[in-house]
């Protein structure tokens, strides 16, 4: 059972909630976040249901959950999240978020030239990592916060929100200085440290699948974000790890419905790490939009052979724009709609 808290509830009456909780013969866990302050309430199932919780002073509202994820559950909310991202952009209950923009941020000219295509094609959101979580310690790592300032001047010029990767909970605070979502990597997804510090800002976060994670271990993770008080997750799938190397992930594009019917999160898919392939990225964006995801998110690169990550599976602008005006059409016929920047 979940217990949600007035906005306004005192120390004392969290306490006087507590102390009624324990009387009562549960035990209990409190989740303090700056928005939001829920006790999750422990005990035998036919004794919670009886129990007079809503009538404690202070209490908003009572929800069974009997899942281990509870905030991001269906049953704690049952109509679909929709989160501000920045410039007017929605994502969730039919606003789809287009990401776009190169694996890496390698220099103001080149981010420049990649975010005024990709927003013409219709992109709403511009990406581009400052801290790149490579395989190799040898490999480019990331300009870090030279290129979160590129990529903030470019948002600004161009008006439209970023999101960048943050890998390491001491980054976090630097990061929401230039950022407007946070992107929590695959390899990143079991970062209890690094969730509960994303959990504590007020920022929308994009949280990618981890490579071997289930369906529950994404909620589970998402879970820790909501439970700080940030409740804006939006849940990414971005291929998860095969025996078949054709391809450099394998895409699970049965999670959209399958995560709909648990999450009222939205569900964003990522076909350039999903995939590898910029041959499939175009078949596999319609899918997932046909599927009802509520975004797409492309690496597009206007030089990919010179890209200094992922440049073998980046579109180049012209394709992005291809399929882009195949999406739209799509999210036409479905009743989506693509959220437009708006100028400040
Ligand atoms: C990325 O978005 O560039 C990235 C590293 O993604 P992932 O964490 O899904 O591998
Ligand atoms: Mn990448």
């Amino acid at each position: 059972m979940i217990i949600v808290l007035k906005p306004d509830s005192t120390d004392e009456q969290v306490k006087h909630i507590l102390d009624t909780i324990e009387g009562m013969g549960f035990r209990h866990d409190l989740s303090r976040g700056e928005k939001q302050t829920v006790i999750g309430v422990i005990g035998e199932e036919d004794r919670l249901r009886e129990a007079p919780l809503q009538a404690i002073p202070g209490v908003q509202k009572v929800v069974p959950v009997l899942k281990p994820y509870k905030l991001a559950s269906r049953e704690f909310q049952a109509e679909d999240s929709v989160f501000d991202l920045g410039y007017g952009v929605k994502v969730g209950g039919g606003n789809l978020m287009m990401i776009a923009g190169p694996c890496a941020i390698e220099g103001k000219e080149i981010l420049h030239e990649i975010a005024v295509a990709v927003k013409a094609s219709g992109a709403n959101v511009l990406r581009g990592g400052a801290f790149k979580p490579r395989t190799s310690p040898y490999s480019f790592q990331g300009m870090g916060e030279e290129g979160l300032k590129i990529l903030q001047d470019v948002g600004h010029e161009l008006q439209m929100p970023v999101v960048t990767e943050v890998m390491d909970p001491r980054q976090v605070e630097l990061i929401n200085k230039y950022t407007d979502i946070f992107q929590i990597g695959a390899r990143n997804m079991q970062n209890f440290d690094l969730l509960k510090e994303v959990g504590s800002m007020n920022r929308p976060v994009l949280l990618k699948r981890g490579m071997s994670a289930t369906v529950v271990d994404l909620l589970m993770s998402a879970e820790y974000i909501i439970s700080q008080g940030n409740s804006e997750v939006i849940l990414c799938e971005r291929g998860i790890r095969s025996f078949d190397p054709s391809t450099r992930n394998l895409l699970d594009l049965a999670i959209v419905p399958n995560l709909r019917g648990l999450s009222h999160l939205p569900i964003v898919i990522d076909p350039s790490h999903a995939t590898g392939r910029p041959d499939l990225i175009p078949s596999m964006s319609l899918a997932s939009i046909a599927a009802g995801a509520d975004g797409v998110h492309i690496e597009v690169h206007c030089n990919p052979e010179l890209a200094k990550s992922d440049g073998p599976q980046s579109l180049l602008p012209d394709q992005y724009d291809d399929v882009m005006k195949q999406m739209k059409q799509m999210a036409t016929m479905l009743g989506k709609t693509i959220p437009a920047p708006v100028a400040k």
